[in-house]
């Protein structure tokens, strides 16, 4: 294991354009330095939440120059940003509530996102059918299709009208019973957890410090100062705070200003065997009476089907999956894809989450309407001088929020401040590469453990397939069937930032996802690494077993066997 470390710190660490290391012996150094540093000279930014919003906050910042800390409640990526549909997406069905701002604004980011985060954001082509129930007919699609398009500013593949026949040809699964037609079009699958790591690691490498598991329990205002108080007592000053909780944003976080800023709503997917929905690419399902989709998305061994739209009320960490909406999921699909095996019995995995949707002016009206119908824009306000949030918004806007933001944070932070601080630049997230490393080529890529491990590590890939190749059991898969390496979770443990075993199996290497098994056949031995890397004892390792079952169950319904 030790020579694993050093393989990977030599292939990785070391100059700024490699990976930092980022071992739970990291998280202990940091949480040591702040507590001994509380009253030390404050942070340029401190940021509250390390969901998608947070990371892309930090990046920006350290990218700029400032000096920047994350403090996250749980793991990265614990909230919303583990939780969505995976899409990067301008998001069609915004088209008809006339939101064309967030839709432009979103396939810029998408165009973006392309060029900057290419092994994550995988442009692909959409399936639209419209059948004789559906809201939406065929000359519907094709004029909001070609309003997308335009939005998109014509780049990537334009969108295509099919006939009937044409669209059951390209996917067999489709009902042909009152088939009126479908459009083809462009948008993109992402791994929202994963891009999540990517954009802090990334603010890691530019000098921000994250520490996960570090809940704030309230921010300090007062004469001119700003602190936030964490719930272990460290208190630590900053020049700006960035609240970036997500769902979580509200009255413990912001005071008053923190009160009816949100609705939440409540969104599940389900996951099968591919098998059992054999689609040959996403296929796009009209809702009857909402003016909303559900999406069926391959993804390799697994079809996952999503996602339900529902308000919600409670503590956003305990959104869970339950039997009825599993039941509404399915049935909406079979009446697209009736030849689709869709029993509940079918069902490997699930999983939900919460949506932080701003809450409309008009608050009466708002709370009886559907969640359906609010925007998905986001806002940025300053309820105290020199403390910020953001809520709202969209994984794929993600950088334009952080953009936003952060020039809103140096215009507080003061006009002296750029000459006196000369390192200081522009914003430059909109063209930087957030990967580092040459890219693959296409020999690389053809090497099969090279094309297993692209997909998550993008260039890491390549000092990856060497180390496993040095040690054989490292080019494993975890589990047969799964594209997963034993070589990932040691980079999980030692250079993504995981306390806990559930960090891995959930939102690293999803095996709590897309296994029969929910990870249970591994999930020992992968305790076992992750607790001896941070010097703990056998009564640890069952600790994690415990937690991992409490939380997979909870989330899923569905319990992981060890
Ligand atoms: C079902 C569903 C499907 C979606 N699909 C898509 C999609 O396909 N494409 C798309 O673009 N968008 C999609 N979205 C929207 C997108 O996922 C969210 O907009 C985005 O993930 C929100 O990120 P965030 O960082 O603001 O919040 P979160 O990811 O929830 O992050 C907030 C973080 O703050 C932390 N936190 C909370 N309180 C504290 C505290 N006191 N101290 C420290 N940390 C704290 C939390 O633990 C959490 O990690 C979807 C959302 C849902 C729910």
């Amino acid at each position: 294991m030790r020579a694993v470390q050093r393989n990977l710190g030599e292939a990785q660490g070391g100059s700024e354009s490699t990976m930092p290391s980022w071992a739970p012996a990291e998280a202990a150094a940091t949480r040591e330095q702040l507590r001994a540093s509380a009253g030390a000279t404050p942070w340029d930014i401190v940021v509250v939440g390390a969901g998608i919003t947070g990371a892309g906050v930090a990046r920006d910042a350290a990218l700029r120059g400032l000096s920047v800390l994350v403090l996250e409640a749980c793991d990265l990526a614990f909230g919303t940003s583990s939780r969505s549909t995976r899409l990067i997406h301008g998001g069609v069905r915004y088209l008809e509530q006339g939101e064309l701002g967030l839709v432009f604004e979103a396939l810029r980011e998408r165009h973006r996102l392309y060029a900057t985060a290419p092994h994550l954001v995988h442009p692909t082509r959409f399936l639209f059918p419209s059948y004789a129930h559906d809201r939406l007919a065929p000359w519907q699609l094709r004029v909001g299709l070609s309003l997308y398009d335009a939005l998109g500013l014509f780049r990537g593949h334009l969108h295509r009208y099919l006939r009937p026949e044409r669209a059951l040809s390209m996917e067999p699964l489709l009902a042909s019973d009152g088939l009126r037609g479908a459009v083809h079009y462009e948008d993109a699958i992402t791994d929202d957890a994963r891009l999540t790591l990517t954009v802090l690691q990334d603010a890691r490498r530019h000098g921000a410090r994250v520490l996960t598991y570090a809940p704030v329990r309230t921010i300090h205002v007062a004469d001119g100062t700003r602190a936030v108080e964490l719930c272990d007592g460290t208190r630590i000053t900053a020049k700006t705070i960035v609240v970036a909780a997500g769902p979580w944003t509200g009255p413990q976080l912001l005071g008053n200003a923190g009160h009816e800023l949100l609705t939440l709503s409540k969104g599940v997917h389900l996951v099968v065997r591919h098998d059992d929905i054999p689609v040959r690419q996403p296929v796009v399902v009209q809702v009857p009476q909402q003016r909303r989709v559900l999406f069926v998305v391959p993804w390799g061994t697994r079809t996952y089907l999503g996602t339900t739209d529902s308000s919600y009320e409670g503590d956003p960490g305990a959104s869970r999956v339950i039997e009825s909406e599993e039941l509404e999921v399915l049935a909406l699909v079979h009446r697209v894809l009736p030849g689709a095996r869709l029993e509940p019995a079918r069902i490997v995995s699930a999983w939900s989450g919460v949506r932080p949707l701003v809450r409309a002016a008009r608050s009466a009206r708002a709370r009886d309407e559907s969640t359906v119908e609010l925007a998905r824009t986001h806002r940025v306000l300053e309820p105290h001088l020199g403390v910020f949030a953001v809520v709202g918004g969209k994984l794929t806007t993600y950088r334009s929020m952080a953009q936003e933001l952060v020039d809103r944070v140096c215009e507080h932070l003061g006009p002296a401040w750029p000459t006196s601080r000369p390192s200081i630049g522009p914003c430059v997230t909109a063209i930087r590469p957030l990967c580092i490393g040459t890219p693959l080529t296409p020999d690389e890529l053809a090497d099969p453990l090279i094309a297993a491990l692209a997909p998550r590590h993008g260039p890491v890939a390549r000092e990856l397939a060497n180390i496993a190749r040095q040690c054989s059991d490292l080019a494993h898969p975890l589990v047969a069937g799964l594209p997963y390496r034993w070589v990932e979770v040691d980079q999980a443990i030692h250079y993504e930032g995981c306390t806990h075993l559930d960090d891995i199996l959930r939102r690293r290497l999803p095996l709590a996802l897309t296994d029969d098994r929910l990870g249970g056949a591994v999930a020992r031995r992968i305790a076992e690494r992750l607790v001896h890397a941070r010097g703990g004892s056998q009564t640890d390792i069952e600790l994690e077993l415990d937690r991992y079952r409490d939380v997979i169950t909870r989330e899923t319904r569905r319990t992981p066997t060890f």
